[in-house]
């Protein structure tokens, strides 16, 4: 019913596999046997998100749910290694907060400009080049590719905006917007009209601006049952100041104090926090509107210490003065609210205690396999000093140092971890 505007939305990524390592030898004429020359797989796609400001719904992801990255390429021969596959980019609204279903954690808040990666691709397997030792001189395996990292997600649009409207439908909340910003809404005497949000930046004066959204009236869709009242809440969460319009003249046979009093109500019911954000209340199409109306209702508001505006949206009468305003209050308040990514990582939440692993000793080789490690793997950057410092804490932690010392490891021999080999160091 309501298709131009999606606001929450389940769905599926899946970065890319890694490519597999290839097992090939070294062959020239009258040459029985060479070496080993299998080149490394190529990493599968990230999957990464971008904002993209022409967009202002998540409607598109009604129609894709489930996106997955190419795989990498598998390695070759004469020590070719398999290209990369490039990042898969899903373009969305700025604002939308992306959260890991499994763990409920916020994984990024498309708020800035910034692309997030936000599954791993994973990384190619090693070609048979890799496994030569003195005493393994014809390795006839190499590594498969690393599993890309599949994650479920929880889109959620939560509109950037320092300014947001509420009132109920009609009172002129979306031809304020229009006659103080660029932005042009759908202007109808009609209860239906405003079904996505509108963003527009109220220029002050060279420099000094502020963003405001016309938000689709909480009533419009909780009167006829259908529930969106709450949903387009939402939108209203992070702004920093609310400015409320009520239809003054009453010209729908409303009062314009309870009007006030029920939107408050949807308000508190939505969250505390909300019913306690600074407000401005701008009496509305005071053209048409009597003396005694305007006063009976300035005046209760006044008596609740509120901010009190007479505005014409029509006319534009006494809306510069309540921007004006508007942008000052802004000054004093905390910045727009930007919700943090959790700080931990995923590839750091293995429990790696609980974990089995399998070691055994090959050719003075000494090969671990945990599937659980090749998760944490993937994600760690083993160029990065606090990532290999992690995955030692983690080979320690989980007993597989023990392990290895227990079959008589020695400083400078080799320990192949799920494919990723390196010098044992104690
Ligand atoms: P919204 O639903 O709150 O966005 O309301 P709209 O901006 O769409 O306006 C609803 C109706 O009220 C439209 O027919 C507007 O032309 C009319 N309207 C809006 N502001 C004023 C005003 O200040 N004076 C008068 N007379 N009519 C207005
Ligand atoms: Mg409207």
């Amino acid at each position: 019913m309501f298709d131009g505007f999606v606001d929450e939305v389940n769905i599926t990524v899946e970065a890319g596999d890694g490519g597999d390592g290839a097992v090939s030898f070294h062959r020239e004429k009258y040459v029985a046997a060479g070496g080993p020359d299998g080149g490394d797989g190529g990493k599968g796609g990230d999957i990464v998100f971008l904002v993209d400001d022409n967009l202002n719904t998540l409607v598109d992801f009604r129609y894709q749910r489930k996106f997955k990255a190419e795989r990498g390429e598998n390695g070759q021969g004469a020590r070719k290694f398999g290209r990369s596959a490039d990042d898969l980019i899903i373009r969305v609204p700025r604002g939308t907060v992306v959260t890991d279903r499994e763990s409920g954690r916020i994984l990024a808040d498309m708020s800035g400009s910034e692309p997030v990666v936000i599954a791993k691709g994973g990384r190619g397997g090693r070609g048979n080049a890799h496994f030569a030792t003195p005493t393994r001189q014809i390795p006839r395996f190499a590594k498969p590719g690393f599993k890309g990292q599949k994650l479920e997600l929880h889109l959620e649009l939560k509109l950037l905006a320092d300014v947001g409207l509420v009132g109920f439908p009609n009172v002129g909340k979306s031809t304020l917007i229009s006659v103080v910003s660029a932005a042009k809404p759908k202007i109808a005497n009609y209860h239906f009209t405003t079904l996505t949000p509108n963003l527009g930046v109220v220029k002050i004066s060279e420099g000094n601006s502020f963003v405001m959204a016309d938000i689709p009236g909480l009533i419009e869709g909780a009167s006829e049952g259908v529930g969106l009242g709450h949903e387009f809440l939402r939108h209203v969460e992070r702004c920093r100041l609310i400015l409320h319009i009520v239809d003054v003249s009453g010209s729908e046979g409303r009062d314009p104090i309870s009007d006030f009093e029920i939107i408050n109500k949807e308000l508190k019911n939505f969250s505390e926090e909300l019913a306690n954000a600074p407000q401005i209340v701008a009496a509305n199409k005071c053209d048409m509107a009597s003396k005694e109306q305007i006063t009976a209702f300035g005046e209760y508001i006044k008596r609740l210490g509120l901010p009190f505006f007479e505005i014409s949206a029509a006319t534009t009468e006494g809306t510069r003065q309540l921007m004006n305003y508007t942008y000052k209050a802004l000054q004093e308040l905390p910045p727009l609210k930007v919700f943090e990514p959790d700080p931990q990582p995923l590839w750091q939440q293995a429990d790696a205690k609980e974990s089995g692993f399998e070691v055994t000793v090959e050719d003075g080789v000494y090969f671990v396999e945990a599937e659980w490690l090749e998760g944490i793997l993937r994600m760690a950057d083993m160029d990065d000093y606090e990532s290999l410092q992690h995955f030692q804490l983690v080979l320690k932690s989980s007993g597989i140092i023990d392990e290895l010392e227990r079959l008589g490891i020695e400083e400078g021999d080799t320990v192949s971890v799920c494919g990723f080999e390196f010098d044992y160091v104690r």
